[in-house]
């Protein structure tokens, strides 16, 4: 089932607007995050589809109908919660059932339906036991199994792997991909995480103070990051982002105005797709991932500060005339604290974003 949202606004009492005339189209069996700071509308976002939470305006369909004012039970969505929520009284094939109960399914069909859902997920053997007596992951397959035992149309998951410890994180995330590409049914899920989002998404909508700051697929969020904001939320290592200036160039490059941007230092090459969309003297900032930094002897010139391992590669730390700058090296090619380093974008992987708004400069 498709979910679309038409400028749908949620105020709480108190004063707080946590989703600001947001509009959204999530397509049929597409497997779709949230991805925002603590505190930026997700949960607010979820519950609204759920009809946990009721919109202060705007409109909210599923399919063609539109729910705005339909309660909980009959929109055909599940939703699986950060905590779980499991009952603790009953057993976990009590807990996968509980809302076939809800539908008045009959006791022998719910058992049934229960334990091959269990099954399904792994939870053949633990049906007995009651959520106090397994652990985290455990507990959350209960908590997707009852989600999915009554075939909703629309699966809403609010962070289901952020209380788990990080390598049955991963194993978790491999599992849940698998399990909505077997399904094919809509699913949208909540993450501070842009790992996980850009792992497991179709498309990623990254939010900031209840808005949508960029709508994409996760190559695009990643390569393309619409605005500062964006371009420092995605990325494991966190994208340089550099004070400049747009300078006149010295006539030496034919092909373009020769036009320059003053950064760290250095005088970088405008792209030559925005070269038209910057004068000298218009003020930006430029958006380089530590990964696209290479060395290069007429780069940004910085002193190694710090060098971390991250495995097969290590981030380098380089403090320069202006803010430090960060690059990624490969595994046995680091450099010692103290060295002289001279670093230059990869060519094409420079973003330049305005300075005043914080948006891309993008191609006319
Ligand atoms: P997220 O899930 O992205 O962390 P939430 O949707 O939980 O964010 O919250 C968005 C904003 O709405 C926050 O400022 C939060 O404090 C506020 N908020 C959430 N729920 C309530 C509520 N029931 N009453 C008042 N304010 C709330
Ligand atoms: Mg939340």
């Amino acid at each position: 089932m498709k979910v679309s949202l038409e400028e749908v606004t949620k105020v709480f009492d108190g004063g707080v607007t946590a989703l600001d005339a947001l509009s959204l189209e999530i397509q049929d069996g597409e497997f779709f995050a949230l991805l925002g700071p603590s505190g930026c509308g997700k949960t607010t976002l979820l519950r609204t589809i759920a009809g946990l939470e009721t919109a202060s305006s705007g409109t909210l369909r599923i399919g063609d109908r539109d729910v705005t004012g339909v309660p909980p039970g009959a929109r055909d969505v599940a939703m699986v919660f950060q905590d779980y929520a499991l009952f603790p009284h009953m057993t976990v094939a009590d807990n996968i059932a509980y809302p076939l109960r809800i539908k008045k399914v009959g006791r022998a069909e719910r058992r049934a339906k229960a334990a091959s859902t269990g099954e399904g997920l792994s939870l053949g053997g633990l049906m007995e036991r009651r959520p106090a007596q397994l652990s985290g992951g455990q507990q959350q397959r209960v908590a997707l199994a009852r989600a999915m035992a009554a075939q909703p149309t629309v699966f809403l998951l609010d962070e289901p792997l952020s209380n788990l410890d990080a390598r049955l994180r991963l194993e978790a995330r491999t599992f849940l991909k698998k399990l909505q590409h077997d399904l094919d049914v809509t699913t949208v899920f909540v993450t501070h995480d842009q790992a996980e989002a850009l792992a497991l998404a179709d498309r990623i909508a990254v939010m900031e103070s209840g808005r949508i700051r960029q709508l994409g697929t996760p190559r695009e969020v990643f390569q393309r990051p619409a605005n500062v904001f964006v371009a420092g939320f995605i990325g494991s290592t966190p994208m340089n982002l550099l004070d400049g200036e747009c300078v006149p160039g010295d006539g030496e490059t034919a092909t373009s105005w020769g036009h320059r941007i003053d950064v760290a230092g250095v005088r970088l090459p405008v792209p030559e797709e925005i070269v038209t969309e910057l004068a000298p003297g218009d003020k930006v900032i430029v958006g380089i991932r530590p990964e696209y930094l290479t060395e290069s002897d007429e780069g940004i010139k910085g002193t190694v500060e710090i060098v971390e391992n991250l495995g097969t590669t290590s981030l380098v730390t380089l403090a320069t005339t202006g803010p430090n700058v960060q690059l990624t090296v490969p595994e046995g090619r680091e450099p010692k604290p103290g060295a002289t380093l001279h670093v230059t974008p990869r060519p094409g992987r420079m973003l330049v974003y305005r300075a005043d708004d914080g948006e891309l400069i993008a191609a006319p």
